[in-house]
């Protein structure tokens, strides 16, 4: 942890499955399926997919018994994968699933139902080992939550709910859970968190909520998980993007990457362009972030399209490219090498080196 943030927060450790969530292990990256869970040849597709890039959690919506019958079949087929299972309304299907071997559940306080309910579930949590995810959402808070305060779901509103829930889970005897309280405010959303996180010794998930589009999602993702995340808060993290969830782990660990907390793949260092360019900075780099997206090994890349900016970062970097008239400069590990790279053939050239480096094959 550097100088910049607070020490982070102490937690107890919760197993999803193999991966650790809390104390000091490494923040774990989420995600979920967004396929129909009833279609389980594209559900484990996309399962396998977000494990390739990264995720070291994948939830699922199991919306129903029927739903639940198909886990069983997709659990059969990503036995080292740690999933969780979202569940709502119908406790049943929590039931069903810690039986077909889920890792985690994840309940809504706003929609799981009467304490009885909830007691079954702890039970079954307590019985197969597994943890509970209290997970609020500002869309979704308990009825009677929602008409004391008049609709208006502020930080503290929210901090109830999960308060509510914490107690029920006391009272049952049950710790082995962790809490996420999410907002699709991003300020509401980093308070709800402080709010929580000095009220419990439980690891928290920690995301913003139905953030809209991919531009404003990512933007709110990074300012809401960004801040908690300085502030010592977090031990789980989803980023929530209207996309391709794999998207939502590869923004997961540029936020990561950004806050020197877990490294993954290239980080480009690019530069914005200007007139003095001396080749197509956007259009190389594009094509090379396409071509190198199997990359995990950590690396630092530059491409810089003139000496101004381009030397300072070419030094610092484990590969850089310093753009030059017709034939631009290639630093390995800080070095300036003899031979320049023809400026049309940049891409072809650096994912040579790049592979070459990080001993990964062309696909
Ligand atoms: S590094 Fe050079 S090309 Fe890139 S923005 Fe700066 S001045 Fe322009």
């Amino acid at each position: 942890m550097n100088k910049f943030f607070n020490k982070r927060r102490k937690s107890s450790c919760i197993y999803v499955g193999n991966i650790p969530v809390g104390s000091d292990y490494p923040i774990s990256v989420q995600s979920m399926t967004n396929t129909n869970t009833f279609d389980v040849k594209q559900t484990v597709n996309q399962i396998n997919k977000l494990k390739l890039n990264g995720a070291d959690i994948i939830r699922i919506s199991i919306p129903s018994m029927d739903a639940a019958e198909s886990f069983k079949k997709i659990r059969s087929s990503t036995k080292n994968i740690p999933l969780v299972a979202d569940i709502h309304f119908d406790y049943r299907i929590a039931l069903k699933v810690a039986e077909y071997g889920v890792d985690c559940i994840r309940i809504n306080p706003g929609n799981i139902g009467n304490i009885r309910r909830i007691k079954m579930l702890v039970d079954c949590a307590k019985y197969y080992n597994i943890p509970i995810r209290i997970g609020v959402n500002s869309g979704s808070l308990e009825y009677e939550l929602r008409n004391k305060y008049n609709k208006v779901i502020s930080a503290e509103v929210l901090f109830e709910s999960v308060m509510r829930q914490v107690n029920i889970f006391d009272k049952l005897n049950f710790s082995y859970f962790k809490v996420s309280v999410k907002s699709s405010d991003v300020l509401t959303t980093i308070k709800a968190y402080k709010l929580v996180a000095q009220s419990i010794d439980q690891p928290l998930h920690i995301g913003v909520t139905e953030t809209g589009t991919t531009r404003i999602g990512i933007t709110k993702s990074a300012i809401g998980v960004g801040t908690l995340l300085m502030e010592g808060i977090g031990d789980t993290i989803r980023v929530s993007l209207t996309d391709d969830p794999v998207n939502e782990v590869k923004v997961a660990f540029d936020i990561l990457r950004s806050l020197h907390l877990r490294y993954r793949g290239i980080n480009f260092i690019t530069c914005p362009t200007c007139c003095r360019q001396e080749f197509n900075v956007i259009k190389i780099v594009n094509n090379l972030e396409k071509r190198l997206q199997d990359i995990t090994t950590p690396i630092n890349v530059s491409i810089i399209g003139c000496i101004v900016n381009g030397l300072g970062e070419a030094l610092r970097s484990d590969i850089g490219v310093v753009g030059g008239k017709k034939n631009s400069s290639l630093y390995i590990n800080g070095i300036r090498q003899p031979n320049k790279i023809e400026n049309n053939n940049i891409v072809n050239y650096l994912e040579l080196i790049v592979r070459s480096k990080t001993n990964t094959y062309i696909k």
